[in-house]
């Protein structure tokens, strides 16, 4: 069952917008609660709270964040659900268009997540090793992965507040932080041109750069890469 948790107080248009997210997310049926907060936890030690504005956590395979608020440990809990997902303050009461375009990049990871979690591990790789392997961008949507969650994104803001609130977005964005501005200026460049293909991408980049993988991989107990799997499936 999805849970949506308001921790601040959101007029229901707000509610209307974020639950049409997860409508057209195509997850509503998952085990996942969505938890948009009242804090962005600026003198929280754990970077994950303070420096990122949302995440995406797969909590059935284990995944756990312990220096975490009160409130995000009890939802941390199999018991509860399978997957989840937190939105910082800035982002829960920020305009329409910037919570839609970020719960619906959370939201794709879940998807990527639930189709192909065998790629799960190897896109933490792929951001770790991000100065070594040759990546199509310098920004986060260089890794596959992350250009499908932001193309979803953009998507998302264009189907359900139209055109006109997808440029106002980019504007806000532009306004609030200097280097927004050449972030979406590659990635408009980028994302006509893309074709869902980040499976693929993925598994040609890691092919394609096998001993950096693997030589990592052996650096870092718990990470492993299925070679066979990725063989057998390139193209
Ligand atoms: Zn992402």
């Amino acid at each position: 069952m999805m849970q949506v948790i308001w921790r601040i107080e959101a007029e229901p248009k707000r509610c209307a917008i974020a639950d049409q997210v997860i409508a057209e997310s195509g997850l509503a049926a998952e085990s996942l609660i969505v938890v948009l907060d009242d804090s962005d936890y600026e003198d929280c030690p754990n970077p994950r709270y303070s420096k990122d504005i949302a995440w995406y956590m797969n909590i059935r395979s284990g995944q756990l964040e312990e220096m975490s608020p009160e409130h995000m440990l009890e939802v941390m809990d199999p018991q509860r659900c399978d997957h989840l997902i937190w939105v910082s303050k800035r982002v829960a009461v920020g305009s329409f268009s910037r919570l839609v375009w970020v719960l619906a990049h959370e939201l794709r990871h879940l998807r990527q997540e639930i189709e192909y979690p065998e790629l799960s591990t190897t896109n933490l790789l792929i951001k770790r090793l991000s100065k070594q392997v040759p990546l199509k961008s310098k920004y986060q949507f260089g890794v596959p992965a992350e250009l499908d969650a932001e193309w979803a994104a953009y998507q998302t803001v264009v189907k359900i507040l139209g055109n006109d609130a997808l440029n106002a977005f980019v504007t806000e964005e532009c306004q609030r932080d200097e280097k927004a501005e050449p972030y979406y200026k590659e990635l408009f460049v980028l994302l006509p041109d893309y074709c869902e293909d980040w499976v693929q991408q993925t598994k040609k980049l890691l092919c394609e750069n096998r001993k950096i993988f693997e030589r990592s991989c052996e650096d870092n107990v718990g990470t492993s890469i299925d070679w066979g799997k990725l063989y057998g499936s390139v193209e």
